[in-house]
């Protein structure tokens, strides 16, 4: 969808375009935006059609008053002449879906970015703002694939084929949810959205073009279910794993260390062998703050050793340091504590993920590359 938006812009005579965007960054990983870049084939795209490609991470930025606060965004989204922002078609497991409005979000210096998840004020309502302020010109939303429990590579994606554009970000992004299943009035960003700008949440001020919605609505689902008594995710029951804590993540926990959350809850699966782990408790964001009754409590990331300063109900804390931490001090954290886990497990389990569309007709990785 990039590389053909960027070929129908070069054939209208557009001379001067940019692609932009931010990945979370790991250094320790080597992963960032500009292997993303190059991982889709993007500097083909600067060869061919003198695309300039800009990983916002590296700045410039302009601090945008918000009225409460302020934001820091990317100069070049704020500069565009005509910008056009490009969703996925995906499910979100704090927003419920992410299409035009959460994509935005990508233009904040990583910063702004977490001061998003904030303990008091709503994400969705900073997703909702960062929309008006930017506010493009163009949203595409691509469909090709639909992610089910997104954001992640441990969601499902189907083949739904469907693209969704409007000069209107709204319309496209009620119609975007509309597709995945949702009531634009289950979506809190759009809902406050709506309510400022007087706007209909039924849809019934746009018009649709090309096909109907309920042709192509495939109603997915967003949430990882958990267990009600905070004992971790319904996987563990099912494996039958006991002796711990692992409360459900919420919005306060940021993108970066929500994938590691992951990572930790992969280990723990690898690391059980039968038996009930020893009264353990893990906690990340900045809400978690323990309430004891454990032999150990893990404390993931600087936010959760920040709640839990000095906090008398905890026996023995093992602070997991970073904003986010690294994977090899969570790793360390965990052997260091009696739980086997290592690196090799979880690139298993990630290769898993993308294996599981090995063969599935419908699944093309050329839909990834430009070519
Ligand atoms: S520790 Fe994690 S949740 Fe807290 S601000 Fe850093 S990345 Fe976000």
């Amino acid at each position: 969808v990039v590389e053909e938006t960027v070929k129908l812009l070069s054939e209208m005579g557009c001379s001067r375009i940019s692609i932009g965007e931010s990945t979370i960054e790991d250094r320790e990983l080597g992963s960032d935006t500009k292997n993303a870049f190059a991982g889709l084939g993007y500097g083909l795209l600067a060869k061919k059609y003198g695309v300039k490609l800009h990983d916002f991470n590296d700045g410039p930025f302009t601090k945008v008053d918000f009225g409460d606060y302020s934001l820091e965004i990317s100069d070049h989204a704020l500069a565009a002449d005509f910008l056009i922002n490009l969703p996925v078609l995906k499910t979100h497991s704090n927003t419920k879906v992410s299409l035009g409005f959460k994509n935005l979000k990508g233009c904040l210096r990583t910063k702004s970015k977490m001061f998003c998840h904030h303990r008091e004020l709503p994400l969705d309502s900073f997703i909702c703002r960062i929309g008006e302020k930017l506010s493009p010109q163009l949203t595409l939303t691509d469909g090709i694939y639909a992610l089910e429990k997104g954001p992640a590579i441990n969601g499902k994606a189907h083949r739904t084929d469907v693209l969704v554009a409007s000069g209107d970000m709204f319309s496209a992004d009620v119609t975007g949810a509309q597709l995945l299943g949702f009531a634009a009035g289950d979506i809190l960003h759009l809902r406050e959205y709506a309510a400022s700008h007087g706007r209909p949440l039924d849809g019934s001020d746009t018009e649709v073009h090309g096909g109907s919605v309920e042709e192509y609505a495939r109603p997915l689902e967003w949430d990882w279910k958990w267990q009600e008594d905070d004992s971790g995710p319904d996987a563990f029951k099912r494996l039958g794993i006991t002796g711990l804590s692992f409360p459900k993540y919420d919005h306060t926990l940021c993108s970066a260390c929500s994938y590691l959350n992951n990572l930790m809850l992969v280990s723990l699966i690898g690391a059980f062998k039968g038996e009930p782990f020893g009264g353990i408790e893990f906690l990340g964001g900045k809400n978690a703050c323990s309430g004891g009754g454990f032999n150990k409590t893990f404390l993931f990331g600087s936010c959760a050793i920040r709640a839990n300063r000095d906090n008398p109900h905890i026996r023995e804390s093992v602070k997991i340091k970073g904003c986010p931490p690294t994977v090899s001090g969570i790793l360390r954290a965990l052997n260091d504590h009696g739980i086997t886990a290592d690196i090799e497990a979880y690139k298993l389990y990630r290769n898993s993920q993308a294996a599981k569309y090995c063969d599935q007709s419908g699944f093309m990785e050329d839909h990834f590359h430009c070519e």
